[in-house]
């Protein structure tokens, strides 16, 4: 199965995908853990991705598409992927197209993790990343609606809404009933 997540910050995609790729037995990609791991090591990679990250702005495109292509690439993600975190603009949803045109591969089903904003706010503050300050809680809230919400237009054929206000437990039992309809989901 090859899912794409999406959704606002804090809406819980992380713990979402980390459950529903050990149910499917798929790995879940994360490009803010991707880009923190590279930051961690000290990596080129991650010095460049720095000072985006701590700002809450987007890492520019050519550095991303080109960190995703590679992970996509490892035999473990050639059965199916769970994708948290890209694409985030409808530019990268392109690139994502013709990553996955290159064994043929289409995305099944794109999920959105729906939650109000004043709610995803508060989940944030408590915590505690190095980004999850007010100011940059606020401007990625912003950056989500503005790059990141079209999206969902842009995949509306494929788009499958979880609400994500519940327990951790309450929502993944939604996602996998929102998704029971897919091969692979059995
Ligand atoms: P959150 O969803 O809570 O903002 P993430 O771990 O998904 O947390 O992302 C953290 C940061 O990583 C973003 O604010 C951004 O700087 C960078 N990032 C993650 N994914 C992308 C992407 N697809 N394109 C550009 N930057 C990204």
């Amino acid at each position: 199965m090859r899912l794409v997540l999406i959704g606002p910050p804090g809406a819980g995609k992380g713990t979402q995908a980390t459950l529903l790729g050990r149910r499917f037995g798929i790995p879940h990609i994360s490009t803010g853990d991707l880009f923190r791991e590279n930051v961690s090591h000290g990596t080129p990679l991650g010095q460049e991705a720095r000072r985006y990250l701590d700002a809450g702005e987007l890492v520019p495109d050519h550095v991303t598409g080109a960190m995703v292509r590679r992970r996509l690439e490892e035999p473990d993600a050639r059965r199916g992927f769970l994708l948290d975190g890209f694409p985030r603009t409808v530019e990268q949803a392109h690139a994502l197209t013709t990553i996955l045109a290159r064994t043929g591969a289409v995305l099944d089903a794109v999920v959105e993790f729906d939650a109000p904003e004043h709610i995803v706010v508060e989940r944030l503050r408590g915590r505690g990343r190095s980004d999850d300050t007010e100011e940059v809680i606020r401007h990625r809230q912003q950056v989500y609606r503005r790059q990141t919400a079209p999206l969902l237009a842009h995949y509306t054929d494929i788009v499958l809404t979880v609400h994500a206000v519940g327990t951790v437990e309450e929502i993944t039992d939604r996602a996998l009933e929102a998704l029971a309809d897919l091969p692979g989901a059995a």
